[in-house]
């Protein structure tokens, strides 16, 4: 692999240009979006997707999500006329944090969509990400902008510590809004099946098509040699270092168990909990998540990273309901957490 002096530049119109020019020849640019920051490459171009594996050790059965910046970019990657509900839901959710999988056209690399016959294509909200696909005059594929296995970059800072060296150019465009990946909607059956809850709630996407489907995969581990629809749901896959414990229930037997369990523990324990229950931990090693459920989704992803940095050994987080955002939120939790969510 090429070892790169890595830039880390504002969103300006020129390091726009020069990210454009970058995506044209094949090299690989690391840009914020809503969700989380993309690392993106010219999905037309299979050598330049190849970059993508190898700058984030990917495995090569993941598939990328093909991010465009306006609707008509949509048909030429999908070999269908999209449906009645993917229509309806485009006009309410794009663009946004919503991902919706098609049959792939001739044109998609089969290194984009990892030998599958589906691709998955976004119209993200964020303007520099936007901006981005328009100054690189075509689509552009992008995962999550981390090391495979680490929790996906919501900070600039957070792609510098896993990429530096590794890509080129990173655009800084602060912190991200949402703080966890997109909504991954399967739209090749009948009911939008959501592969992977995100900002666009289960909620919403009934509201818009009158059904939706959770794939059952995403509350729980996949089973000995399970292939999920969503080869990304990987058991484990946002883990930290240290082993983490989540707790659900009431308010305080939640606080009540973690307490126990913190004062227990051996090595460094560290608490993930709502700000508003800081105080009730006293002095016990505590991060905060955010004051509700989408300062949550915001902050857990930094939280996890900061609980490596930290050295913890043993991590207790509270749960949230996993409805709306926090369905999301409980996916991610629950995968970093290789599903150990334990009752108060
Ligand atoms: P990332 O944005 O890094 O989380 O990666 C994109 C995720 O989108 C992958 O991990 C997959 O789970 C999902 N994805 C992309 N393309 C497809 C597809 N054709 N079918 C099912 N899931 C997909
Ligand atoms: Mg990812």
């Amino acid at each position: 692999m090429t070892a790169f002096d890595t830039e880390l530049l504002p969103v300006t119109p020129e390091a726009l240009a020069r990210a454009g020019a970058l995506i044209r020849s094949g090299e690989l640019v690391a840009f914020p979006t809503e969700t989380v920051y993309g690392l993106g490459a010219d999905a037309l171009n299979a050598d330049a997707v190849k970059r993508i594996f190898e700058a984030k050790g990917r495995p090569g059965d993941n598939p990328l999500i093909v991010h465009i910046s306006a609707l008509d970019q949509l048909r030429p990657l999908i070999s269908v006329e999209p449906s009645e509900m993917a229509r309806a839901l485009m006009d309410a959710c794009w663009p946004g944090p919503m991902t919706l999988i098609f049959p792939k056209s001739e044109s998609v690399p089969l290194a984009v969509t990892a030998g599958l016959d589906t691709v998955a294509v976004r119209f993200p909200a964020h303007p520099a990400a936007r901006a981005l696909i328009d100054a690189a005059r075509r689509p552009v594929a992008a995962p999550s902008a981390n090391r495979s296995g680490r929790p996906s970059p919501t900070t600039a800072a957070h792609v510098l510590a896993d990429m530096d060296g590794r890509i080129p150019m990173i655009l800084d465009g602060g912190p991200c809004a949402v703080g966890l990946e997109s909504t991954v909607i399967d739209m090749t059956g009948d009911v939008p099946r959501i592969l992977r809850p995100g900002g666009i709630t289960p909620e919403m996407i009934s509201a818009v098509c009158g059904a939706a489907r959770v794939d059952e995969a995403v509350m729980r581990p996949l089973k000995e040699g399970e292939r999920p629809r969503s080869p990304g749901m990987k058991y484990r896959h946002y883990a930290p270092r240290g082993s983490l414990t989540v707790v659900q229930g009431d308010e305080a037997a939640v606080i009540a168990r973690i307490k126990r369990l913190y004062d227990a523990a051996e090595g460094t324990p560290l608490i993930l909990a709502l700000e508003g229950h800081l105080p009730a931990y006293g002095d016990r090693r505590a991060l905060s998540l955010g004051k509700d459920v989408a300062g949550m989704a915001r902050a857990l992803f930094d939280a996890l990273r900061q609980a490596d940095d930290l050295g913890a050994d043993a991590l207790f987080s509270e749960a949230v309901p996993a409805d709306g955002l926090g369905l999301a939120v409980m996916n991610r939790l629950g995968r970093a957490a290789a599903f150990h969510i334990i009752e108060a």
